[in-house]
């Protein structure tokens, strides 16, 4: 091992807080157990510290418009605080209580532990709603878990969401742009139903800025002093956690790697540390397996027996049984590791870990109006981030975390909050769904963070060309109507709707689906050439989309057998989803009065689908290029074909992609081949007025 630290040798440090708080204190209360596995729900439940504030939580709700609690993650705001509510009455005479997520894992997570906790059927009186699966039943769920996405799509129905009685915000301090806006509309919403209460909840003291916005709100005139129903002032509640002391040890010099730095780091305290669970914090689950493989490995070469370890992996796409297994209890013998995003930095609660390591990175959104080039960036995480990491190794007792950087970049380098995603963001679907909900000054809503005036701009120009804004910025009927309803990416619904037009529905559906998954292959490390191979047995030349519809199809013909995914490298887990999200937009695609066609493999009509949406991807390969340089139409920038594309090395001449995402260059991933003149028959507007010199040079 490196010059790392040595594992137990340093002093313990308590977690600074800047805001001049202590975040993890010492509990002389050692008396509790973990909560879990020991006694009855009902003590479990009793055990946890949001308990001693149940009934100022039901007093606050009760007498005020707006409640902001805050607890350290574990205290058991998202889990408890629905059920309180539901045992005071908020659930009667047929209305619902809502509590938001920003992630869909952490809905299915906490929904399943709550009906398993009130011991009843899931999906019955307690049930969650993601984009593509409700699994609640009208008229019964009393407790509905959702993502803030869902709950702005809900509003396009039902516009002051009537069903509810009380609405919880749930992990705000993560400022997602569905929370943003949520808490805008929310706010508005109240103004027109004082009886709607609400619950903002946070795991950090950013919940200040979050009251100065809701404070801010005008009495309703003749209520000033009377004490007439819930006052407009919001309440705030913190609830004092029980997070023991974390010893923070850093890296003496920077890692290189640190994909190896982790799994180097957890072999050491696997050795040292004789009990306890360790959670590694990673970007994403291409990170994530390959340091998964890398440990195991390792731990072999070690001499370490491979049933003595559990290694598991954390992040939203897991299948049930996966997800299970990381909140099941480590069995007697075995030593959990588990490897996550950012997931479980404050969404999702795992009994026993007592071990962090923090390798400080995230996968983060970014998104330059200028060029309009949106990424997904592996980006160092914040000072507040970091501290969130550290405390998920103090729950049951004093903890360990490790930190892959140095204490230097830590206190000089490392931003002390991160950027509210809506400042980092293409807004093209934030903007549209305002539209739908009849927000038409969208510069003048009020914005907890107000987006950037470029950003906004570009999202307008960008809904014009596709046809669903116009001259006046409002939505198009029916073309505009209908890309809103869609609960897609605004360009991926477009694709859709013009496929309806050039009759091959039945095609764009399945790619369709296949693009809103993270992914149809199974990554292995060290298996990339098996990999490969398998992807050429179903390689289009046009590009990854239509390969996609050979696999599709070739999946159908297996009889949908896992096995046959086995062999091919293929995602079982993620067909059986392609083929539920087209179901789904099958069904929207009715409503929307969309036939389904198929054009019998006319791959030039399917491409030209793909372009009604996504025209302004478009990229050309550099004339003298010898390592596959692109240049975007758009911008002129330097793009590249991402390795994991079927036309990674054909380089042709003219493509599209369907994302950006950024390491050491531009990769677009999702390429498919075009014939440019097919761009300006899609969108002359566009081409001509945002690229003049846009030539058909080929
Ligand atoms: P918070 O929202 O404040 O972070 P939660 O309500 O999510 O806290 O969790 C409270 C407690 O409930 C956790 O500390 C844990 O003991 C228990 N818990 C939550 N989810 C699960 C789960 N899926 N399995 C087992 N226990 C859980
Ligand atoms: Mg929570």
């Amino acid at each position: 091992m490196a010059n790392f630290w040595k594992p137990g040798t340093e002093r313990p440090r308590l977690v600074d807080d800047e805001e001049g708080g202590v975040l993890f204190h010492y509990s002389s209360s050692s008396a509790y157990s973990s909560g879990f596995g020991y006694g009855s729900i009902e003590k479990q439940r009793k055990r946890l510290p949001i308990y001693k504030y149940r009934d100022a939580i039901l007093y606050l709700v009760e007498t005020h418009s707006t409640t902001i609690i805050v607890g350290e993650t574990g205290s058991g705001k998202t889990t408890q605080i629905p059920q309180y509510l539901k045992e005071a009455g908020w659930a009667d005479g047929g209305r619902v209580i809502a509590c938001t997520q920003p992630r869909r894992l952490a809905v299915q997570s906490v929904a399943s532990r709550v009906a398993e906790e009130m011991g009843v059927k899931f999906g019955e009186e307690v049930g969650y709603t993601i984009r593509f699966e409700d699994i609640t039943t009208e008229g019964i769920t009393r407790i509905k878990f959702l993502t803030d996405g869902v709950l702005i799509r809900e509003m396009m129905d039902d516009p002051l969401l009537t069903k509810y009685s009380v609405i919880m915000v749930d992990e705000a301090h993560e400022r997602s742009i569905s929370t943003d806006i949520i808490l805008g509309l929310l706010k508005k919403i109240q103004q027109r139903r004082p009886d709607l209460h609400l619950i903002i909840s946070s795991a950090t003291i950013e919940a200040k800025s979050i009251a100065a916005f809701f404070e801010t709100r005008r009495r309703r005139p003749g209520l000033e002093g009377e004490e007439l129903g819930p006052k407009p002032v919001p309440a705030i509640l913190s609830v004092e956690g029980r997070g023991f002391n974390v010893e923070i040890n850093y890296v003496e010099e920077a890692v290189l790697d640190y994909l190896r730095a982790a799994v180097s780091t957890v072999l050491s305290i696997l050795d040292q540390e004789s009990i306890g669970d360790i959670l590694v914090f990673l970007t994403g689950q291409d990170d994530i397996d390959a340091t998964i493989q890398l440990l195991n490995e390792e731990a072999y070469d070690n001499g370490r027996k491979s049933s003595d370890l559990l290694v598991l992996p954390l992040y939203s796409g897991l299948s049930r049984a996966e997800q299970d297994l990381v909140f099941s209890p480590t069995p007697r013998g075995k030593r959990k590791v588990v490897m996550s995003t950012n997931i479980a930095e404050t969404s999702l609660t795992l009994e026993g870990i007592v071990y962090v390591v923090d390798c400080g990175f995230s996968k983060q959104q970014f998104y330059d109006p200028i060029s309009d080039i949106e990424s997904l960036v592996v980006a160092p995480i914040s000072k507040a981030s970091a501290r969130q990491r550290a405390g998920r190794a103090g729950r049951l007792q004093p903890g360990k975390c490790y930190r892959l950087y140095t204490e230097e970049y830590y206190t000089n380098e490392m931003s002390a909050v991160g950027i509210p995603e809506i400042q980092r963001s293409n807004l093209v679907s934030c903007v549209i769904q305002l539209k739908a909900l009849g927000i038409d000054n969208i510069l003048g809503f009020d914005w907890l963070a107000s987006p950037s005036p470029e950003a906004m701009i570009r999202a307008l120009e960008v809904l014009y060309s596709l046809g669903v804004l116009d001259d006046d910025a409002k939505l198009t009927s029916p073309i505009g109507f209908q890309v809103a309803e869609i609960p897609l990416d605004p360009m991926l619904s477009k694709m859709i709707l013009a496929s309806g037009q050039l009759g091959c529905s039945e095609e764009i559906v399945t790619i369709a689906a296949v693009l809103s998954i993270q992914s149809i292959w199974i990554s292995v490390r060290g298996a990339r050439k098996e990999l490969d191979e398998a992807k050429l047995r179903f390689a289009a030349a046009e590009g990854d989309h239509v390969t996609f519809l050979n696999v599709y199809k070739a999946f159908l013909l297996s009889g949908k057998s896992s096995k046959w995914c086995h062999k091919n490298y293929v995602n079982y887990h993620a067909m059986k989803k392609v083929i539920e999200i087209r179901e789904q937009l099958k069904r929207i695609m009715q409503r929307l009065g969309i036939g389904l066609k198929s054009c019998e493999w006319d791959m030039q009509v399917v491409r030209k689908a793909i372009i009604a949406g996504f025209f302004a991807n478009a990229c050309r390969l550099e004339a003298y290029s010898h390592d596959g340089k692109y240049k975007t139409v758009r911008s002129s920038k330097d793009v590249y074909i991402h390795p994991s594309s079927i036309l990674f090395r054909v380089n042709p001449k003219w493509v599209v992609y369907h994302a950006l995402v950024s390491t050491d260059r531009q990769y677009m991933r999702n390429v498919i081949s075009i014939d440019p003149s097919w761009l300006v028959e899609a969108a002359p507007h566009f081409y001509i007025s945002q690229a003049p010199d846009f030539k058909l040079a080929r």
